[in-house]
């Protein structure tokens, strides 16, 4: 059965608040639309960026957006330069500045004629629960991280463990996960000591965590049982993704062919006429998110075992990424390589002319190979990327990872045999059909009667009799 976006919106209306950037916009948007097309009012709540503003196209229509207008600085990204005043900075400054923007948000909104019954608020503010119940309504967390991930996190969080209290141990022991080492975790616990703020706001996550009746992320019971099962013996979760566009999924959406908020502007259609020109699965696509800030020599390295490769590839270097690539690298390559500042990523993914993508693995970009079938060269920088990277090369193969040397670069040459073994080797063979099984249970999951309609479903009925 079809869902129409064009339902008719109950009474029912609910608010999402999402984090300003393109990781944590992309899943909770894609919840809001799932939201709405179950019968649900929904508003999707943000700010402005300083940086850039909102492209917003045709496939969010069916949900109401709403910028908080604040003053807020860029966010942090994993470049090295002051990277703890940053960070730590940054956070206060967020909730000083949102918290009363978004009280006064929900007080106008509560004498409006659909005053919202719930918040679904972003994981990483949990001080939004205090807000909500100030006006009387619920309110339930969203987690944009893979649950594996954060399982690691509640552990730490439970145990009160010091950063450094895996630092002398071979092995990692997490309950429900596979035994995990160190470079394994999530890069904030590593030991390293650095980033202390980032390490602060993903254990708070979990700090009011008792008074929440739903926990909301984007996978799927199948993809992480173990950790999704042992966690639903202590917390309420709920998983409800992949939170991808429809048309790569159950397609039962209707129009829902990408996520619909650009915070940056993509090159649709260069990337896309290079690809049809190209050969079934003969290109690999190239891409590190919208925060990593590589090495100079790192990007050097990847332009230079791309090149060696003799492989097409299509490669997303942001604009403030560009002056880390090699002198002239985009002209003299431009026989076998497209470089483009940025792309729908999805659309590239299922191109057929795509055969594999070398992923910095942050949880959307992993979750997105996953559910269209795109075998993966995994390339982790920092926070969850480590772990999704364990998971995809170890637990799902539906990849390989490409090393480090002692410096953490990854150099050419070992960039040059992943992507030919994943491409065309032996091991690309077995990656390529575990890839297709997940693909079919990534559907199987949003599909109707799958686990996560199943999740969602409910949670709507819920919200619809309260
Ligand atoms: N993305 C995109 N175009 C690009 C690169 C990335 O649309 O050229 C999207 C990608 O599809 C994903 C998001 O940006 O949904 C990046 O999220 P992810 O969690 O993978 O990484 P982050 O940017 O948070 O590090």
């Amino acid at each position: 059965m079809e869902i129409s976006e064009q339902n008719v919106k109950g009474e029912a209306h609910i608010l999402c608040y999402s984090f300003a950037i393109q990781g944590h916009l992309n899943p909770i948007l894609q919840f809001c639309k799932r939201l709405a097309s179950k019968g649900l009012k929904v508003t999707l709540v943000s700010t402005i960026s300083a940086s850039s503003k909102l492209i917003k196209t045709q496939s969010c229509s069916s949900i109401d957006v709403e910028l908080l207008d604040v003053e807020l600085r860029d966010t942090p990204n994993n470049s090295k330069e002051g990277e703890r005043d940053e960070s730590q900075h940054y956070f206060e400054h967020y909730k000083t500045i949102v918290a009363p923007s978004l009280a006064a948000f929900i007080e106008n909104q509560m004498s409006s004629n659909y005053p919202p019954k719930f918040l679904v608020y972003d994981s990483i503010i949990p001080w939004a629960l205090d807000i909500t119940k100030r006006f009387g309504i619920d309110g339930a967390p969203f987690f944009t991280q893979s649950w594996s991930c954060n399982t690691i996190y509640y552990q730490f969080y439970r145990e009160k463990s010091k950063v450094n209290a895996f630092e002398d141990q071979a092995m990692v022991l997490v309950p429900s996960l596979p035994p995990l080492k160190i470079n394994e975790l999530p890069s904030f616990l590593n030991g390293s000591g650095t980033y202390p703020s980032i390490i602060d706001l993903c254990l708070n996550q979990f700090s009011n965590i008792e008074e929440v009746n739903w926990l909301f992320f984007s996978s799927f019971d199948k993809l992480e049982e173990g950790a999704i099962t042992w966690m639903a013996t202590q917390l309420p979760v709920k998983a409800i993704g992949p939170t991808i566009p429809s048309k790569y999924l159950d397609n039962r959406l209707k129009n829902d062919k990408d996520y619909g908020l650009n915070l940056f502007k993509p090159n649709t259609e260069t990337c896309l006429k290079w690809l049809d020109s190209k050969q079934p699965a003969s290109v690999i696509y190239v891409s590190f998110g919208s925060l990593a800030a590589l090495e100079k020599n790192q990007m050097e390295e990847i332009a230079w075992g791309l090149k060696n490769s003799n492989i097409f590839f299509l490669w997303v270097v942001r604009e403030s990424e560009c002056e880390k690539l090699p002198e002239n690298f985009s002209e003299e390559t431009s026989e076998k390589g497209l470089v483009v500042s940025w792309c729908c990523q999805l659309e590239v993914l299922a191109h057929e002319s795509v055969g594999c993508f070398m992923t910095h693995c942050g949880w959307n970009s992993t979750l997105e190979a996953i559910s269209v079938g795109v075998p993966i060269v995994a390339m982790p920088q920092w926070a969850d990327q480590p772990t999704n990277a364990k998971f995809i090369e170890d637990v799902w193969g539906v990849g390989m990872r490409a090393r480090g040397n002692g410096e953490g670069i990854v150099k050419r040459e070992e960039i040059e045999v992943c992507v030919r073994e994943v491409m065309e080797g032996e091991r690309g063979k077995e990656i390529k059909r575990n890839s297709k099984k997940w693909k079919d249970l990534a559907k199987e999951a949003v599909d109707e009667g799958g686990s996560t309609d199943k999740n969602i479903q409910e949670f709507v009925a819920k919200v619809l009799y309260m």
